[in-house]
C-alpha cells in the first residue's frame, strides 16, 4: 500500500495544512456558501475511496481529520473512547440523524445552490464542535469512532489493507499503540504460548503512525485481500 508521504513528519506538516482549510472554511462558510461544497467533496472523496482502502481518507487526506490531530489534540486527555460510544447502534443512529438533518435543512430551499452550501457548512462546523467537546473528554479522534463518513468507509472496505507484524522480530513494546491515534489495540500475544499478532479493526485509519514508530520495524500493511480473520477484541481491549 503507497503512502501519501514520504515520513511521518510529512504527514504532520500535510494536516496543518488541512487544520488551516478547516479553519478557513468553519470560520467562513457561513458567509461564503460555496466554501460548504468542500465539504461535500469531502464527504464525496472519502466514500469513493472507502471502497478502495477502507478509512485510508480518513488518516490522510480528511481535512477534518487533520484538524483534530494537529489543533485539538493540544488539550486532549488522550484515553480511548468508551464502547458504547463507537457501537454499531450509535454509529448507525448517528448516520441517520445527520442524513436526515441534511435533507430536512436542505429542503428548506431545495433548488438553491447557496442554502445547500450554507446546509453542508452548518453540519460540518456542529459537528466539529461536537467532535472538539468529546475530544475533551477522551481523545482528538473520538469525533472520528462515530463519524458517518468513516463509518461508512469502514463498511465499505474496512477489510482491505491490514496490517501484519513479523512474529519473531516485535518485541511486544506496545509503542504502536501509544502512537495509534484512534486507540486501536494492535500487538496480541508474546506470552509464553502464543506468539505475537496483529488485531485488525476496520477503523484503521492506515497513516502509518504504528509503522513508523515501531524500534524494530516490524509492521507493515499486507497487500491484497484480507489474510487475518478479524478479531474484535481490538475494540475492547482497555489501554494505559
Ligand atoms: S511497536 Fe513494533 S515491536 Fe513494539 S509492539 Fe508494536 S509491532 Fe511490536
Ligand atoms: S493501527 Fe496504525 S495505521 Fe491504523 S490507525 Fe492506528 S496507527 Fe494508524
Amino acid at each position: 500500500m503507497k503512502h501519501l508521504y514520504s515520513t511521518m513528519k510529512a504527514r504532520h506538516r500535510l494536516q496543518w495544512l488541512y487544520a488551516s482549510v478547516t479553519i478557513i472554511i468553519l470560520a467562513l462558510g457561513w458567509k461564503f456558501p460555496i466554501l460548504g461544497y468542500l465539504v461535500l467533496v469531502a464527504i464525496t472523496g472519502g466514500i469513493i475511496s472507502g471502497f478502495i482502502a477502507g478509512r485510508w481518507f480518513c488518516g490522510n487526506l480528511c481535512p477534518r481529520g487533520g484538524f483534530l490531530e494537529r489543533i485539538i489534540s493540544l488539550y486532549s486527555p488522550n484515553k480511548p473512547v468508551p464502547l458504547w460510544f463507537k457501537s454499531t447502534k450509535v454509529r448507525i443512529g448517528v448516520i441517520i440523524f445527520l442524513f436526515f438533518m441534511i435533507g430536512l435543512n436542505g429542503s428548506r430551499d431545495p433548488l438553491n445552490w447557496e442554502h445547500w452550501g450554507y446546509v453542508f457548512w452548518l453540519i460540518c462546523f456542529v459537528t466539529t464542535v461536537f467532535g472538539a467537546i468529546v475530544a475533551f473528554f477522551w481523545n482528538a479522534r473520538a469525533w472520528c469512532c462515530i463519524c458517518p463518513t468513516g463509518t461508512i468507509q469502514s463498511f465499505l472496505g474496512g477489510d482491505k489493507y491490514h496490517l501484519e507484524v513479523d512474529k519473531d522480530v516485535c518485541i511486544s513494546c506496545k509503542k504502536c499503540e501509544k502512537a495509534c491515534p484512534m486507540h486501536l489495540s494492535i500487538i496480541q500475544g508474546k506470552t509464553k504460548n502464543s506468539l505475537p499478532h496483529t488485531l485488525f479493526s476496520k477503523d484503521c485509519l492506515r497513516c502509518s503512525e504504528c509503522e513508523a514508530i515501531c524500534p524494530v520495524q516490524t509492521l507493515h500493511f499486507e497487500k491484497g485481500k484480507l489474510k487475518i480473520k478479524e478479531n474484535t477484541n481490538i475494540e475492547t481491549k482497555p489501554k494505559n
